[in-house]
């Protein structure tokens, strides 16, 4: 491909001295779990976003888990999450022994929409997972207000979204608590599997770390039962050193979005993202929608250039939960979107003279 969708190794180079170097560090302390280096990617992480407690994880999908475990969550719950996104967002539901109960997400920014989440509480209603998709902040303060309402507890899924803003809020910062992933293609990439939680809580932090280390915050003080989930000494000095880099990528992602915007302005064919009044978006991906949607992808492919489709089926359609037995009729913002989205190379270190041969590629795709 002459534009790859991603190219992970240009931002290694990049950084390659003070990587090499924390590597380093790593292998001749020669500790490869737990350490020195996690806990200061953790200090710095909680930092960043103002908040008290950073309990590093294995990965994005353990921190929905142990945030889910560590609330009580269990069989006769329900946990509501988006229609439309990843597996990771709904599976760990299922997994804590609750049941997903799907919610449509609006047209034009694709998260949780309020007024259909309204429809779909009950008493059941343990929690609710808001995932801020693509990059854009889900409404955390329309959202939050009927989880106080309901008592129900706002979980935030940042995976896709480090350091978006929604109306002077880091997303993160709104929820009882908060999923990171750092796998490697995210905002911020670890080497390898990486995650973490945040939350003001201390109480539910405390009861987290032990989540994640099978139930014991110091060896053999099993006060409960729980997994093995944790981050790795040598994602954590990375980490530490992409860290660094995060906030200067994101604006670059956000150059880039706005570029694609100026260049594919006025193709009737294309619906291009919208960022929600008041809200940052951080671009993870770059997603437009489309109608010939699989015919551009596949002409784009043959131009050289690399598409990807998040996500080709709504979580609700897909047969892992056929047995839920829903139709398209009950998420139709969801059957629509399966259909027409399509995301385009972005990555902080893409050139604008890759971004413009995307969108000449597209306009020429549309004039034939
Ligand atoms: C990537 C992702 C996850 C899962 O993270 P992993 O680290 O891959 O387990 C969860 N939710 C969303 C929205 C994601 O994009």
């Amino acid at each position: 491909m002459d534009i790859p969708f991603v190219n992970l190794r240009l931002q290694y180079e990049s950084l390659r001295a003070e990587i090499d170097e924390a590597i380093q560090n790593v292998l001749h302390e020669a500790r490869f779990i737990g350490g020195g280096a996690v806990k200061v990617f953790e200090k710095q992480f909680a930092s960043l976003f103002d908040v008290p407690h950073c309990i590093s994880t294995g990965n994005g999908t353990d921190s929905l888990f142990i945030i889910l475990k560590a609330l009580g969550i269990q069989a006769g719950d329900e946990v509501i999450t988006p229609a439309f996104g990843c597996m990771p967002s709904a599976e760990v539901i299922s997994l804590a022994g609750a049941k997903p109960v799907f919610c449509d997400v609006d047209p034009e920014f694709y998260t949780l929409d309020p007024e259909k989440l309204l429809e779909k509480i009950n008493a059941k209603t343990k929690a609710v997972i808001a995932v801020h998709l693509y990059g854009q902040a889900a409404p955390l303060q329309a959202l939050k207000k009927i989880c106080d309402d309901k008592k129900t507890f706002l979980i935030e899924d940042c995976a896709q979204a480090h350091l978006t803003q929604e109306n002077n809020h880091i997303a993160g910062t709104v929820g009882i608590a908060s999923a990171f992933s750092f796998y490697p293609t995210k905002n911020l990439g670890a080497f390898g599997d990486a995650g973490c939680i945040l939350t003001r809580d201390l109480h539910l932090a405390e009861k987290m770390r032990r989540l994640r280390n099978h139930g014991a915050l110091v060896k053999d003080d099993h006060e409960l039962e729980g997994t093995n989930s944790r981050l790795d000494t040598l994602q954590a000095a990375i980490l530490s050193v992409k860290l660094k880099y995060l906030t200067q990528w994101n604006t670059a992602r956000v150059a880039l979005a706005q570029h694609y915007k100026s260049l594919l302005i006025n193709i009737p064919e294309i619906v291009l993202p919208k960022e929600r009044p008041g809200s940052t978006h951080s671009f993870h991906l770059f997603c437009i929608q489309t109608a010939h949607r699989d015919l551009l992808k596949k002409y784009l492919a043959d131009c050289g250039v690399e598409t990807i489709i998040h996500y080709p089926k709504g979580l609700p359609f897909t047969p892992a939960y056929q047995h839920l037995n829903h139709s398209e009729a009950d998420f139709p913002v969801t059957a629509h979107l399966q259909n027409h989205i399509l995301s385009l190379p972005l990555y902080p270190e893409l050139k604008a003279e890759a971004v413009a041969q995307v969108a000449e590629s597209i306009r020429q795709y549309f004039k034939k």
